[in-house]
């Protein structure tokens, strides 16, 4: 950190490419010039002052990593997972997955000219399974549910040699996917929210985005730490559940239409615990509803579409604050993983129907025109 601090300051950062390596000496790799063309990170914070007196807090900022490469959040562990599987030799790189994890890890492997392998469940989405297939992937459709993919994904890694880009054995991902607080920490620095909010499912984001703010605070990028707020669906909330108790449900079954947090045996919760109470932070839980409404309110009142994993971080905030939790005088930054594109289905369920009108009589209009 000492080597860090020297090399990795306000200033020098300036002169950065506006992309998540500018922070590679934070990074488990190697430098690597064409790996570092690869676009990640670096998306926009705006300020949503309308969704703020939506959400009720005096200030709401959202970040939106939706506008990542291949539409998530999951492209800053992706790429990192990539590059080092080029720098480990790799001869593909394979993962099972449903949704983001796999378009993103296809994406990447695209970018870099390695083969990639997916092993899906019969029931994933049809447009994250296009993504795949449009990346050039070769994607299998295990007969069976996701475990099972999960299961026969790591057996074929582990004979034939592939790349394991499975959040849960892969410690290279929760550091791309602290990229997300370093970035916050650089762009809001001097103007730092109370509190930074963020969607839960494995648990691996929101343990990244925290060990990221404590890494810049550590370099004194910022003065101050953020608290982190983790979101849960209340369908499905066993990290929110283990905050409190210290320990995972037993046998626990849930379900939330956020398909990117339906994560009923998560894999770093205990990471996840661990640094948002580090951060003096919170856990909380919304209702499936509470989030499509999130969806709608981002999309008028701020003009960004998320996902419904998404918009859980903005539901949390609104939550949040109506328990007391936020006061209604802090400043917030949430976090968007994804965009609303993802999963159209559910956009179309909540979003109404357009009206229907008659066309100008075309004919009448030739007429005139002659
Ligand atoms: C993966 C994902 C999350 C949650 O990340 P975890 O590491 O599983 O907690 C949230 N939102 C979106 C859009 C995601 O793809």
């Amino acid at each position: 950190m000492v080597r860090v601090a020297k090399s990795m300051t306000r200033s020098s950062l300036e002169s950065r490419p506006l992309n998540h390596w500018r922070y590679h000496e934070l990074l488990p790799i190697e430098p690597n010039e064409e790996a570092f063309a690869w676009p990640v990170g670096w998306t926009p914070i705006m300020d949503a002052p309308r969704l703020a007196s939506w959400a009720g807090c005096r200030q709401l900022r959202v970040k939106d990593d939706g506008r990542n490469p291949t539409s998530s959040f999951k492209d800053r562990a992706s790429s990192v997972g990539v590059l080092h599987a080029i720098q480990a030799k790799a001869s593909r790189i394979a993962c099972a997955s449903t949704g983001n994890a796999a378009s993103s890890l296809a994406g990447y492997a695209a970018m870099a000219g390695i083969p990639a392998t997916i092993f899906v469940p019969q029931r994933a989405p049809e447009p994250k399974v296009a993504q795949l297939l449009i990346y050039g992937a070769d994607v299998r459709r295990v007969r069976g549910t996701y475990a099972q993919a999960y299961d026969l994904c790591s057996a074929e890694c582990s004979k034939h040699g592939w790349y394991n880009r499975n959040c849960a054995i892969n410690p290279y991902l929760v550091e791309g996917k602290k990229t997300c607080g370093l970035e916050i920490a650089e762009q809001t620095a001097g103007r730092e929210p109370d509190w930074v909010v963020i969607s839960v499912g494995d648990g691996c984001t929101v343990a990244g985005v925290a060990k990221g703010l404590f890494q810049m605070k550590e370099l004194g990028i910022i003065g101050r730490l953020p608290r982190v707020l983790g979101v849960q669906a209340s369908g499905m909330d066993p990290v929110a559940r283990a905050f409190e108790t210290g320990d995972l449900p037993k046998d626990y079954s849930g379900h939330t239409l956020a398909d990117s947090i339906d994560v009923p045996v998560p894999r770093n919760w205990r990471k996840a615990i661990k640094y948002v109470k580090a951060t003096n932070g919170a856990m909380n839980r919304v209702t499936d509803e509470e989030i499509t409404d999130a969806m709608k309110a981002a999309g008028r009142l701020a003009g960004i579409f998320a996902e419904p994993a998404a918009a859980a971080s903005i539901a949390g905030v609104q939550r949040a604050v109506a328990e007391g939790l936020i006061g209604k005088g802090e400043d917030v930054l949430a976090v968007v993983t994804g965009n609303g594109l993802k999963d159209i289905k559910t956009a179309m369920a909540i979003a109404g129907q357009p009206t229907e009108v008659e066309p100008l009589n075309p004919a009448s209009l030739r007429e005139e025109g002659t």
